[in-house]
């Protein structure tokens, strides 16, 4: 019988989450949708020394932004509640028990010395220093121990840890979705640790036993846990549950711009991007890292980048909206190569995705930022700002910071045109200028400039020539919409004041 697909997120709470971790949970929400599933979010939170408070919340509010969804998970619940494995504690003693009784697993009392005295002797002799079938006869384990010894030391409460007992030699296969056929030998693997006896399961064992008991039927998660897979497979064998182990499909990693490794949680700041979706304010050390959606990304482009970074679709289409996606994503077009993060890219999709917002929308995003810095503007006024700067803007607030002179005068007007095009004649030729625009009873654009071309005719000079000197007047700067558009936003008097102070201010060269 077809099983209902059901995937899962299954983040630790050990920071915030990463833009490769946004990428896993997209793929795995959209894969859901896709084929009529359930989306999970599981918080793997057995690790307590690595706890770190509000990382749960940044990915929930991560996932509110970006629009994913889930079905069952922390904060909703679900018929397979508890979603957090803090809370799960009780469930997984059981499992861990079944195995040792099944000679699947074992108790190991070695100390903290006793290990690192082992690793030491395996290093000295050339061999690889872990703990596994060769190994762990040389050790204090309830393999190598009387039952009378590991029955005292369970009744006083000695440190233990269950460890899976793997064969020594034997083959473990399984299948990637993306990878294909993975062959891993046992002798390459070692007997990791499954409980502690703080009465705690690893990642390991808790992964495993919840992916069964909540019925998932697809692993999707980064490269990184690809080594840990054939334990996965040995511990659905070992429980009796290889009938319906998950399928598994391992993502490639997200490498840096230039392809030389990894993108870490370090880099994005340093190589200027962002690598967390939100912005994150440590709370121990209190060092700030940028976030997606406070650098003005919109939550469709990132989407969309995202997506992008290991995938393609049949066709050399780029844009695509989270219901296109769900039409076209297969697992099978996920590349097994490391996806390069291309700054010029994600730029690139949030422009596009900008121009798609009506002036209207963008200019509601900016009202906050207007009054912030004290200008006093209408939404009309704004929404035509908006109309003549956005094509040439990735992000909404460039509109506001590149087109500043909007609201004010322009506090410094560039040397760089001055000292080329602010000529002898430049003057007075404004002061003629502004006696002719404050006579324009109309002042619209089509009426300023022509009332600018007739003095520059009439004045034998080449209005060509004239227009830089004249925009950096009024708007302080080279580049720009159309003047004579930006002339008629801000009106006759403001305009001929500009005008005037930036004759009185500006020194010829
Ligand atoms: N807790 C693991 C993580 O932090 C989950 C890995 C998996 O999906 O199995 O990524």
């Amino acid at each position: 019988m077809e099983r209902r697909v059901r995937v899962r997120f299954a983040p630790s709470p050990t920071g915030p989450l990463h833009i490769g971790g946004v990428r896993t949970a997209l793929y795995n929400y959209i894969f859901a949708k896709k084929n009529g599933g359930d989306f999970l979010l599981r918080i793997e939170d057995t690790d307590q020394t690595r706890f770190v408070p509000g990382a749960e919340d940044y990915i929930i509010e991560t996932f509110k932004w970006l629009g994913i969804t889930y079905n069952e998970g922390v904060g909703i619940d679900g018929p397979y509640a508890p979603y957090r494995q803090s809370e799960r504690k009780a469930i997984y003693k059981q499992y861990a028990d079944q195995l040792v009784k099944n000679d699947f697993a074992y108790y190991a009392f070695d100390t903290v010395e006793e290990l690192e005295e082992m690793r030491k002797k395996l290093e000295a002799a050339k061999l690889p220093s872990k703990y596994d079938a060769a190994s762990r006869m040389t050790m204090k384990n309830s393999l190598t121990l009387s039952q009378d010894e590991v029955n005292t030391r369970l009744a006083n409460n000695d440190p233990y840890v269950i460890r899976i007992k793997l064969p020594r030699k034997e083959e473990v296969r399984f299948h990637d979705i993306i990878r294909g056929w993975v062959v891993v030998q046992t002798s390459q693997m070692d007997d990791k640790v499954l409980y502690k006896s703080d009465g705690m399961p690893t990642y390991h064992l808790a992964n495993v036993v919840d992916d069964y008991l909540m019925k998932i039927t697809h692993v999707i998660r980064g490269e990184e846990w690809l080594p840990s897979a054939p334990l996965h497979v040995m511990l659905y064998k070992y429980l009796g549950w290889e009938q319906v182990m998950p399928q598994f499909a391992h993502l490639p990693l997200l490498l840096k711009p230039e392809g030389n490794g990894k993108l870490s949680k370090r880099d994005g700041d340093k190589l200027g991007f962002p690598v967390f979706p939100l912005e994150w304010t440590d709370p121990f050390t209190g060092e700030k890292s940028s976030g997606y959606r406070e650098t003005g990304y919109l939550p469709e482009a990132v989407i969309n980048m995202l997506t992008f970074l290991g995938w393609h679709p049949s066709d050399n289409r780029e844009m695509f909206t989270i219901d296109e996606l769900l039409d076209e994503f297969t697992l099978e077009r996920v590349s097994k190569n490391g996806a390069k993060f291309d700054l010029n890219k994600a730029l690139w999709f949030n422009h596009k995705y900008l121009q798609l917002k009506t002036d209207e929308q963008i200019a509601e995003s900016l009202l906050p930022y207007v009054k912030q810095s004290g200008w006093n503007a209408d939404i009309n006024y704004l929404k035509q700002v908006v109309s003549l700067m956005k094509e040439k803007v990735n992000f909404a607030r460039e509109i506001i910071e590149n087109g500043y002179y909007f609201f004010e005068k322009p506090v410094k007007y560039d040397q760089n045109v001055i000292s080329k095009k602010w000529l002898a004649n430049v003057p007075e030729f404004i002061e003629n200028l502004i006696v002719t625009l404050n006579e324009e009873t109309e002042f619209t654009p089509e009426n300023t400039e022509m009332a600018f071309k007739k003095l520059a005719t009439e004045k034998n000079l080449n209005p060509s020539q004239l227009l830089q000197p004249l925009r950096v007047a009024v708007c302080g700067q080279a580049g720009g919409p159309p003047l004579f558009n930006i002339f008629a936003m801000l009106g006759k008097n403001e305009v001929c004041s500009r005008l005037a102070k930036a004759v009185s201010e500006i020194k010829p060269v």
